[in-house]
């Protein structure tokens, strides 16, 4: 997979949620979102990789973690197709809005970094006439769907 340069992950630690203190989950969770800064990980998957690197915390704990580092803002909160809620790295605001796409057939997602400059920079009069009416805390949530190359030539044909 190649990495792309997300500001996100320059920074050397990884940034908590106001009063959280770090633990061995809170690294660890740091630790998986910096190898894969464009995953899109449930709960369960969470969990695994969180036992996978030595740190045991069952299902409710993953989900309360997960729900505060949304709450803070430094992950974003999405529902795939197959409603299953998926947490994924989230940058700064309105600024962070990357387009997502997501296949129908295997339910991967793939955040869309090329093209969101423009989409943001389209999407920000809305934003700022939403904003002088008076609504707060808007985040957008751009979901491309469709299949992937994957499922859509699963014989590799090109
Ligand atoms: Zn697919």
């Amino acid at each position: 997979m190649s990495t792309p340069s997300i500001p996100f992950t320059a920074s050397p630690s990884w940034p908590l949620p106001p009063g959280m203190r770090a633990t061995r989950a809170t690294r660890a969770l740091g630790a998986l979102y910096q190898a894969q800064p464009q995953a899109t990980l449930s709960v369960p998957e969470v969990a695994v990789a969180l036992d996978a690197a030595g740190v045991q915390v069952n299902r409710v704990t993953v989900y309360r973690l997960l729900d505060r580092f949304a709450a803070a803002g430094l992950l974003q909160r999405q529902i795939d197709g197959a409603r299953v809620t998926r947490f994924a790295l989230a940058t700064q605001g309105y600024d962070g809005a990357a387009p997502r796409f997501e296949c129908g057939g295997c339910h991967r997602q793939f955040r869309l970094a090329q093209g969101s400059a423009r989409m943001q920079a389209a999407l920000r009069p809305l934003l700022r006439t939403l904003a002088q009416a008076g609504h707060e805390n808007l985040a957008v949530d751009i979901a491309v769907h469709g299949l992937c190359a994957g499922c859509a030539h699963p014989e590799g044909a090109a």
